[in-house]
């Protein structure tokens, strides 16, 4: 069998595509343009398109596969996950004080502060504006708290600095919701429960992070396997961890 890879195909319009990786500093090094030429090509645009331009960050895109990849696995494994939202406080009084151009530096700052407090299976997102999200599997409820007041109080104690002349700092609120075990929900669903916890935390005075309590029940066997009955996978011949839990 042969290692090598096939030519590029004739035709392709890539000048577009390489111009923006090129500015974006992702261009492939010259070369013959065969097929592992194209398959950098094809890795480097993934990469661009599921990163926010400003900090390096995954984007919105990138949040929702992972939110909906979460809640299917939390609801067939019960594990539980917490989603985080952060909202930078009263922003805008940044960009009116210190000018658009700080105001970005606030959120590269940001957005590394935050870098620094997740683990390498979370999914760190910028979701908006001054609005940053986190997915974190495998989070159990007795640390969310913990883990969202960690993430509130490394912001709030860094000092962003813009030049000598400029140095600043900001709060955030964060508003959270652990997706739901043994119930077929949905990414939507659980981004809205955690959106009230950060409408929550805001109203309350700002600088703060509020958690949705965790369910807690009991789910009998019983009421897992009409989970299983009840989705996608009962029509489909898959793995023996499904096929166990299905109704005769
Ligand atoms: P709150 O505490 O209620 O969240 O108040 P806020 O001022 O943070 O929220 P508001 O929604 O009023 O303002 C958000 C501001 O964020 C307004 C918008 O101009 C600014 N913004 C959004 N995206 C960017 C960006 O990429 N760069 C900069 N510098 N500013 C941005
Ligand atoms: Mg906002
Ligand atoms: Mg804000």
């Amino acid at each position: 069998m042969s290692l090598s890879r096939p030519n590029a195909p004739e035709g392709l319009q890539l000048e577009a595509a390489l111009q923006l990786l090129r500015r974006a500093g992702r261009a492939p090094a010259p070369g013959p343009r065969d097929g592992a030429w194209l398959q950098q090509v094809i890795d480097a645009l993934c990469d661009l398109s599921s990163r926010d331009a400003l900090t390096g960050l995954a984007n919105r895109r990138q949040l929702e596969m992972t939110l909906e990849h979460e809640v299917d696995r939390v609801a067939r494994s019960g594990e539980s996950a917490l989603v985080l939202l952060l909202d930078i406080d009263h922003f805008k009084r940044v960009n009116d004080t210190y000018g658009h151009a700080v105001g970005d530096v606030v959120l590269q700052a940001v957005a590394a502060c935050l870098q620094q407090c997740v683990r390498p299976m979370d999914t760190l997102v910028r979701y908006g504006g001054e609005e940053f999200a986190i997915v974190l599997p495998s989070c159990p409820p007795v640390f969310g708290a913990a883990v969202a007041e960690r993430m509130r109080r490394t912001v709030e104690s860094h000092v962003i600095r813009d030049g000598a002349a400029t140095a600043l700092s900001v709060t955030l609120s964060a508003g959270g919701a652990f997706a739901p075990p043994w119930v077929r929900s949905s990414a939507k669903l659980w981004m809205q429960r955690a959106d009230a916890q950060l409408y929550r935390a805001k109203a309350e005075g700002r600088n703060r992070s509020c958690l949705e309590p965790a369910a807690v029940s009991n789910v009998s066997a019983e009421e897992k396997s009409l989970l299983f009955a009840a989705s996608a996978f009962a029509s489909l011949d898959g793995p023996d961890e499904f096929q166990s839990t299905r109704q005769p």
